[in-house]
C-alpha cells in the first residue's frame, strides 16, 4: 500500500535528481496511455516549469495513438509534446505522471531502464512503486497536487500558463471540485492557481461543457442501452452500458468522447456501482468503474488487471461486453467496503 504522504527524504531525492540531471540533460516527461486532464495537465504544467528553470532538451509524451482530446488542444505547453516514436531512447532523466503501474506506460516502459533516473509523480492507491524516486501520495486529489509541490520545492514560481495546466488537472480529477477528495488543500491550491489570472468559467466550458453534436447523439444511443442490475454488489446494485467502435464510426466520433460517458451513468440513483465498457479493438474493452461508497472499485480493477482509486478505477477487459460485466459482477461482492 502507498504511504499516506510523501517522506521528506523522497522529496529531497526528487529535488536533488531534477537539479542534478535536468539543466544540462535530455529530459523525457511521460504520462499514461489515453491521457486525461490530470495526466496531460500535470505533465505539461511541470514541463513549463522545467522550461522556466532553463531546461532546453525537453520532451513530453505518452504511449499509444498520438491523439489529444479536443478539450485539451488549447493547453499551454502542447508544443513540447512529441509522439511516442520520437521520444528520447535514453533520456538523462525521466519523469512520470499519473501512472499507477508499468502497463500504463505501454511501449515507453523500456525508458525506465534506459533513463539515467526515473522520478514518478502519482496519487493512485494502487501505485506499484516502479521507478527510482516515488512521489506518490494517495491522499492527493490529483497528480497535479504533487507536481505543484515539486515545482515549489524547485523554486519555480507559478505563472498563468503553468497554473492553467495544473488547474485543468485538478478540476478533472475532482470532478469540478465535487468529489470527496476536494479537501481544504485542494481549494487552497485552486486559489493559488486562479490568482495567476485564470478564468475558471472559460476553462470549465472548454474541458467539461463542450462536445460535438455527433457525440451527443452517440451518448443517446449508448445510454439508451444501459441496463440496471439491482441485485449486484450485495444488493447495492449496478448500472452498465457499452459503446462499440461501430458506434464511433456511425456518429463520426473519436474515442476520447467516450471518456465523459461515465458521468451520466454514475448519476443513476438506484445503484451504487456504474460501469461503462468501451471497445478498443476485437474483443478488447476499456472499462470504467465508479462507486458511490459501497464498493472498493480499485480492488475490483486490480483483480482484473487494472487499477485506480477506491471510487474510480478501470481495467482492460476481454470477450463480449456481457463477458466483461460478468467478470466485474463476480469481483464486486469480494470488494464491498
Ligand atoms: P477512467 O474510468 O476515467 O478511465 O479511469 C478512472 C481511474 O482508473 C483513473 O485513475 C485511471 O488512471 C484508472 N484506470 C483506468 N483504466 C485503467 C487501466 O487499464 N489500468 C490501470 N492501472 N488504471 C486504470
Ligand atoms: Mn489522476
Amino acid at each position: 500500500m502507498v504511504p499516506v504522504s510523501i517522506a521528506e527524504a523522497e522529496w529531497a531525492a526528487a529535488v536533488r535528481t531534477v537539479r542534478e540531471l535536468a539543466p544540462g540533460g535530455r529530459v523525457l516527461l511521460v504520462c499514461h496511455v489515453n491521457p486525461d486532464g490530470d495526466a496531460l495537465g500535470s505533465m505539461l504544467g511541470f514541463a513549463l516549469g522545467l522550461r522556466r528553470l532553463g531546461v532546453r532538451d525537453l520532451q513530453a509524451t505518452f504511449p499509444g495513438p498520438f491523439e489529444i482530446p479536443d478539450p485539451f488542444t488549447g493547453l499551454p505547453g502542447l508544443d513540447l509534446l512529441v509522439p511516442e516514436a520520437e521520444a528520447y531512447p535514453d533520456p538523462d532523466l525521466m519523469v512520470v505522471f499519473d501512472v499507477a503501474s508499468e502497463s500504463r506506460l505501454g511501449g515507453l516502459v523500456d525508458r525506465l531502464d534506459t533513463a539515467g533516473a526515473a522520478v514518478v509523480l502519482d496519487h493512485h492507491a494502487s501505485n506499484t512503486r516502479f521507478g527510482g524516486v516515488h512521489l506518490v501520495d494517495a491522499t492527493a486529489a490529483a497528480t497535479s497536487v504533487v507536481a505543484e509541490e515539486l515545482l515549489d520545492r524547485l523554486d519555480v514560481p507559478l505563472d498563468a500558463e503553468i497554473a492553467e495546466c495544473l488547474y485543468v488537472a485538478l478540476a478533472t480529477d475532482t470532478g469540478s471540485f465535487r468529489f470527496d477528495m476536494t479537501t481544504p488543500r485542494v481549494h487552497e491550491m485552486a486559489a493559488r492557481l486562479i490568482a495567476t489570472g485564470l478564468r475558471p468559467g472559460d476553462i470549465s466550458r472548454r474541458i467539461f461543457d463542450s462536445r460535438p453534436f455527433g457525440a451527443m447523439k452517440l451518448f443517446a444511443d449508448v445510454l439508451g442501452r444501459a441496463q440496471l442490475d439491482p441485485t449486484a454488489a450485495g444488493g447495492h446494485g449496478m448500472v452498465w452500458t457499452y459503446a462499440t467502435l461501430e458506434d464511433l464510426v456511425r456518429h463520426e466520433q473519436r474515442p476520447y468522447v467516450l471518456d465523459a460517458l461515465i458521468d451520466p451513468v454514475r448519476c443513476v440513483a438506484e445503484v451504487d456501482v456504474s460501469v461503462v465498457v468501451k471497445q478498443l479493438g476485437d474483443g478488447e474493452w476499456a472499462v470504467s468503474l465508479r462507486s458511490k461508497g459501497a464498493v472498493d472499485v480499485s480492488g475490483v480493477a486490480v483483480a482484473l488487471g487494472g487499477g485506480g482509486h477506491r471510487l474510480a478505477a478501470g481495467f482492460t477487459g476481454y470477450g463480449t461486453p456481457g463477458d466483461v460485466v460478468v467478470a466485474v459482477r463476480e469481483e464486486l461482492d469480494r470488494h464491498l467496503i
